[in-house]
């Protein structure tokens, strides 16, 4: 049997405060989703308590934006997924575009936070930037969730 030339990858993929917040920016946002041919793996809405914003963003503690992205990430819904295609971590990355909005307009017209980012801080999405980070990251958001599992009943269909 030919298998796929590049191995299935997992990644996660959340649409942050300032997106959820506007429907018709969430919508297109899980348009973009599809549209790209990724699998929707798991998806669910999440709020954040300051103490997980504080946890999952630890690497950046003592920042000068810290304070901010941590009150933002708990300032309302988000939505968390699972996403699942070849190459799943660089092409979501790939699709925000840079961190920063000002620099995503200008060196990425199309991404999604050139397109919908309003400030450095609240730039729409988040996306693991690596195999390493999507892992713990998937475990952060979807502790219940078990990567070795789906990759096992889910690796024949990609063959
Ligand atoms: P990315 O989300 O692109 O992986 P980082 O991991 O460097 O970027 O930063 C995490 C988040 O912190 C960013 O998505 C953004 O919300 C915020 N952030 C990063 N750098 C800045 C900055 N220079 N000014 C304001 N907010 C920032
Ligand atoms: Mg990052």
């Amino acid at each position: 049997t030919a298998r796929c030339a590049k191995a299935l990858q997992l990644t996660l993929a959340v649409i942050k405060p300032d997106a959820v917040a506007h429907p018709l920016i969430l919508e297109a946002l899980h348009q973009k989703i599809l549209e790209n041919k990724f699998i929707i793996v798991k998806s669910k809405e999440i709020v954040w308590q300051r103490r997980d914003s504080e946890r999952f963003y630890a690497e950046h503690k003592g920042r000068f934006f810290y304070q901010r992205l941590v009150e933002f990430m708990s300032s309302g819904p988000m939505w968390a997924y699972i996403l699942a295609r070849e190459e799943a971590v660089s092409h979501w990355r790939a699709l925000m575009g840079p961190t920063k909005v000002f620099r995503a307009r200008y060196v990425a017209p199309g991404s999604i936070r050139a397109g919908f980012g309003l400030t450095d801080t609240r730039n729409t999405t988040h996306g693991s930037d690596s195999e390493d980070s999507a892992r713990r990251e998937i475990a952060f958001f979807f502790p219940e969730f078990s990567v070795a599992e789906w990759m096992e009943s889910a690796e024949p269909a990609f063959r």
